[in-house]
């Protein structure tokens, strides 16, 4: 089969899904299958950009990229996708490789597992590399809610794939996939996102959150923010990055997780981001 032909087949298989619905309650039997399949599909975000979300809530975010004959991985989200993040690279042509937004264990859990290159930013190989679900730099106990600060190093540890070799780096200004990488350091030391000026397409990883991750829910619709502190290894820098994500006036923002950001006005959206915390 061709790769149009297969794309054609993957919109298909996607449209079917939504006109099945999602199912959203608690439905057995077939509702179970229709909420797992539906889970399985891929979204498109924007021209040649697939989304995959998965385990916690649906809320783990990976992109893949068409990059000719194939697609290009972006973020890597949780060690339960991989059976699902393989199949899906497999019906868009074939993974070529994975490039990390950064080395969080809820970003890079199924890297170990794709087979293909991994890379991210010279300034996230020494997380990427390590066995440490939680990063050095992180302050668990800046959470302001018990149960959650308790809950996060189960649940780090249960999203994480384990320690990723990194095959080569890419800093801001290199390409990947027609997007051009940006530096956004701040919640991770080598955070990067990509941009694409001709139709205003930002992916971000955790530059800025769509979700309370003090309370683990997601934001009310079209919020924003930059991530809690707890996380950060500057949180200085990542106020900055959320701003300099800000100025590029993006039409789409796809985040590490929940549904992307869209719309018109998002650079006053993410300004008011930046104040969060
Ligand atoms: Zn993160």
């Amino acid at each position: 089969m061709t790769i149009a032909a297969t794309r054609q087949t993957t919109r298909i298989t996607i449209e079917a899904l939504q006109t099945k619905g999602t199912g959203g309650s608690l439905e057995r039997g077939g509702g179970r299958l229709r909420r797992y399949r539906a889970a399985m599909a891929l979204e498109k975000v924007a021209d040649g950009v697939w989304l995959l979300r998965g385990d916690f809530r649906g809320a783990m975010n990976i992109y893949f990229l068409e990059d000719g004959d194939g697609v290009v991985q972006f973020d890597a989200g949780t060690r339960a996708m991989r059976k699902k993040a393989k199949a899906a690279a497999a019906e868009l042509g074939g993974l070529k490789r994975v490039v990390l937004g950064h080395a969080h264990a809820d970003h890079r859990g199924t890297a170990p597992y794709m087979d293909v290159p991994v890379l991210c930013h010279p300034d996230e190989v020494t997380d990427a590399e390590s066995d440490a679900a939680i990063t050095p730099y992180m302050d668990l106990s800046q959470l302001p809610v018990a149960w959650v600060r308790m809950l996060y190093p189960f649940l780090l540890k249960r999203w994480d794939g384990g320690a990723v070799k990194i095959a080569d780096t890419v800093i801001e200004g290199d390409e990947v996939a027609g997007f051009k990488v940006l530096h956004f350091p701040g919640h991770a030391p080598g955070l990067i996102g990509l941009w694409r000026e001709s139709d205003r397409v930002a992916l971000v990883s955790d530059v800025v959150y769509l979700v309370d991750s003090g309370r683990l829910k997601p934001l009310p619709h079209g919020e924003a923010s930059v991530p809690h502190p707890a996380w950060a290894w500057d949180h200085a820098k990542a106020k900055e990055s959320v701003r300099k994500l800000a100025a590029l006036e993006p039409r789409v923002v796809g985040t590490g997780h929940e549904a992307p950001l869209q719309g018109e006005n998002l650079r006053e959206t993410l300004e008011r981001a930046a104040e969060k915390y």
